[in-house]
């Protein structure tokens, strides 16, 4: 059915979308079978939603803001439902979006009561003058947009709540040095990278951020260039993984950059900064990457990435390790 698609659209402009659900210490031992198959069954909901719709000839910006959604959903994942606990036992979630077309960027940050993060980002980057808005501010102007609210307690998950308790359960010294240490943290973040049927690129990514961040924490995920970035000249960007690193290396944007200027494949840039920038540092956490001929790269320097994707000749995919 998939390669009768690819075929019947010809020479056309290629369509080909791709989501993660977050890069770390994800091993055979540590997932086990039920769960695995539930976060395939729902990274497959979520990639052929987000296909389908580039497929109906909706814009790329739609299908990321739709697989988002079914993302933010799922207490599988750490963003809206089952984002991890911050010091203070709350959820802060960060999300934000981008246009590769226009360039025009939208993204919210520290926001605790918005129960899809991912769509008030896309209403920042329609509807207001500004690219990120923060904390009460950011609800304050959801209001004015009609953006369903839901209480802070609504994102709360049994497994999330574990893992907060252990993380406290540490000794000082350990606990400033969570984020390098703790070998079975996970991360979770989602995100997408989409191609539509008139050529133009979008990414979008929304987290809880990390496990006993501090309060007023913000991570890379609603930082354009660091955790998201689109442009129709080279490619599209969502990141997953420890964000201090990917903000200091403005991951999106560098490897967007490699492709621009060098002339480089998406692959080979996203590659090498993963690879070859991040990994000698200690910056752990991977990468969805699409072209705007519809090449998809997904590489990642931890154990597992939880990602799926559709490719140009309508071939799916769905991978963990
Ligand atoms: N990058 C996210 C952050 O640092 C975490 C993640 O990707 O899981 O907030």
């Amino acid at each position: 059915m998939a390669a009768d698609m690819a075929s019947a659209e010809g020479n056309k402009q290629p369509i080909a979308f791709a989501i993660h659900g977050g890069a770390g210490t994800i091993t055979k031992a540590n997932l086990s079978e039920q769960k695995e198959a539930q976060i395939r069954a729902k990274l497959t909901e979520a990639v052929k939603a987000g296909y389908g719709q580039l497929k109906e000839g909706y814009s790329s910006l739609q299908a990321v803001q739709s697989a988002i959604t079914i993302l933010e959903n799922s207490p599988l994942f750490n963003a809206g439902i089952g984002a991890v606990y911050t010091y203070n036992g709350e959820h802060e979630l960060d999300a934000s979006i981008m246009d590769g077309k226009t360039l025009n960027a939208g993204a919210v940050a520290g926001v605790k009561r918005i129960k899809n993060p991912i769509q008030l980002a896309f209403q920042v980057m329609e509807h207001s003058n500004h690219v990120m808005l923060t904390g009460t501010g950011a609800e304050e102007f959801a209001e004015s947009r009609g953006i369903m609210f839901a209480d802070n307690h609504m994102f709360d998950s049994q497994i999330r709540y574990e893992a907060w308790e252990k993380a406290k359960a540490k000794s000082e010294a350990d606990k400033q040095a969570f984020y390098f240490k703790w070998p079975d943290y996970k991360f979770g973040t989602v995100g997408a990278v989409a191609l539509d049927k008139n050529g133009n690129l979008a990414a979008g990514t929304s987290t809880g951020g990390m496990t006993l961040k501090r309060y007023g924490r913000v991570g890379d995920s609603p930082i354009i260039g660091a955790g998201t970035y689109a442009d129709n000249a080279s490619c599209a960007v969502s990141a997953t993984g420890h964000g201090e690193f990917f903000i200091r290396y403005n991951v999106a944007a560098d490897i967007c950059a490699r492709v621009k200027y060098k002339g480089e494949s998406a692959e080979k840039a996203a590659n090498d900064v993963i690879h070859k920038v991040l990994k000698p540092v200690g910056g752990s956490g991977g990468v969805i990457v699409l072209d705007n001929k519809g090449n998809i790269s997904t590489p990642y320097n931890t154990e597992g990435m939880y990602r799926a994707s559709i490719d140009q000749n309508g071939e799916i995919m769905v991978g963990i390790y």
